[in-house]
């Protein structure tokens, strides 16, 4: 068997290991031709050590030298490189077939947007990317044949539930995108105020990195699935709902015009979701057990509480409002997420500061690519702007 070649950026992080633990279950499978973090060094030799890519790649370039020092200290002949024009190359290089895009944040977009153009496969976990250039980085995959496999685990249900064809997707009544409803469901504005980043971040179903563990806390992480929704698979946001399922068992639906409900299952591992953009159209072992749904005993299903939780009402307004909105949501919530993180705002000024944010910038449209950055970098310059005047200001 020919083995698929894999650059994986964003290995330190939660999706990345996650992908490292079922492709070292395969070795006979996949083979690694990159790896790359931001600036953990340290755990990008050990990973270098464990599965000998042809190259690393810190994004940070700070960190060159030390990444360096290390692959040889390891007696490894991992080649070291530094900086996004090197995450970017080794989204396009020769020698590797699929990009896994799990790096966090806006500044996955351009080493996707390079895998887009170089028509490789691309497990996308980068939702990010997505959201903030969506319409582009659509139009580069179809103009290069490039494949996008969603790896987020709604979407990965919903493209489980779809027929494979795109022309028989005439039947598709609406998807339907389950929500945890993350660690405050239920909770009143009131008791939201004074929430810390520590109980932020203790999901009760997914371990994941910080900033998308505040997301699903909001319910903004189901905006951005929204928007990322939207352009995976060419709906029109009325045909995209949300239903809260707190055990995150069922991933995701697709409702037919016929009266069908098709979904996907299984426990709340992002293992599952990766093996199956691996080794799509096969299937793979992925480490993950069955569910036993007699003990599960029950599934719960409730609507999302868009009051105490504005956040994924903001990002149907963004889509609705095209162009750069979503662009600007997402960067203004980069700006409120970290601040929340670092001790300078509270959890119900990340809403203010997004709803602030939009209102002070006018929709552009989002027709290139520099359209697109600037209007994230104007969204971050205002949103740091504003921050200090709103922190604290938001009332129950
Ligand atoms: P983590 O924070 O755990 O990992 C992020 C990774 O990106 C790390 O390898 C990190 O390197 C790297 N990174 C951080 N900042 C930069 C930067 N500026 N430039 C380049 N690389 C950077 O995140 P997750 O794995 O949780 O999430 C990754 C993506 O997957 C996100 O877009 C998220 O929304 C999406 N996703 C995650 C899910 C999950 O279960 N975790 C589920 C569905 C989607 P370093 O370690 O050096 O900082
Ligand atoms: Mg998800």
């Amino acid at each position: 068997m020919t083995r698929q070649r894999l650059a994986i950026l964003g290995a330190t992080g939660s999706i990345g290991s996650s992908t490292l633990d079922v492709v070292a279950r395969h070795p006979d499978r996949f083979e690694l031709t990159t790896l790359s973090a931001h600036s953990q060094v340290d755990a990008l030799v050990a990973l270098c050590r464990r599965f000998r890519p042809a190259r690393a790649v810190v994004s940070d370039p700070a960190a060159y030298a030390a990444l360096r020092d290390g692959l040889a200290d390891a007696g490894l002949d991992t080649e070291a490189h530094a900086g996004p024009e090197a995450l970017e190359a080794a989204a396009e290089a020769a020698d590797t077939d699929t990009v896994v895009a799990a790096i966090v944040g806006a500044a996955g977009m351009s080493s996707t947007l390079a895998a887009a153009r170089a028509g490789k496969r691309i497990l996308l976990a980068n939702k990010e990317s997505v959201v903030l250039a969506g319409d582009l980085l659509m139009r580069e995959i179809r103009a290069h044949g490039a494949r996008v496999l969603p790896v987020d685990s709604e979407h990965n249900a919903i493209f489980q539930c779809l027929p494979g064809d795109p022309a028989q997707r005439g039947g598709v009544r609406r998807v339907l995108l389950t929500a945890s409803g993350g660690p405050f469901r239920g909770f009143t504005r009131a008791q939201l105020a004074g929430v810390t980043p520590e109980q932020a971040c203790a999901h009760p179903n997914w371990s994941m990195g910080r900033k998308i563990s505040v997301d699903s806390a909001t319910l903004m992480n189901k905006g951005l699935e929204v928007i990322e929704a939207h352009w995976l698979f060419g709906l029109d946001r009325a045909r995209i709902d949300v239903v809260v399922h707190p055990q995150s068992i069922v991933h995701s639906l697709v409702d037919y015009v016929d009266g069908s409900m098709l979904a996907q299952l299984g426990q709340p591992d992002m293992r599952t979701a990766l093996a199956y953009g691996l080794a799509w159209p096969e299937r793979i072992d992925s480490g993950v057990g069955t569910l036993d749904l007699a003990a599960l005993g029950r599934l719960d299903f409730e609507a999302p509480d868009h009051a105490t939780f504005p956040c994924l009402g903001l990002a149907y307004a963004a889509l609705a409002a095209g162009g750069t909105a979503p662009a600007v949501l997402n960067a203004a919530n980069e700006v409120a997420v970290s601040a929340f993180l670092q001790g300078r705002a509270g959890f119900l000024d990340i809403p203010a500061l997004l709803q602030a944010t939009l209102d002070a910038l006018e929709t552009h449209p989002a027709d290139s690519l520099d359209a697109t950055l600037a209007a994230d970098a104007e969204a971050r310059r205002v949103a740091g702007a504003l921050l200090p005047r709103l922190a604290g200001q938001a009332r129950p």
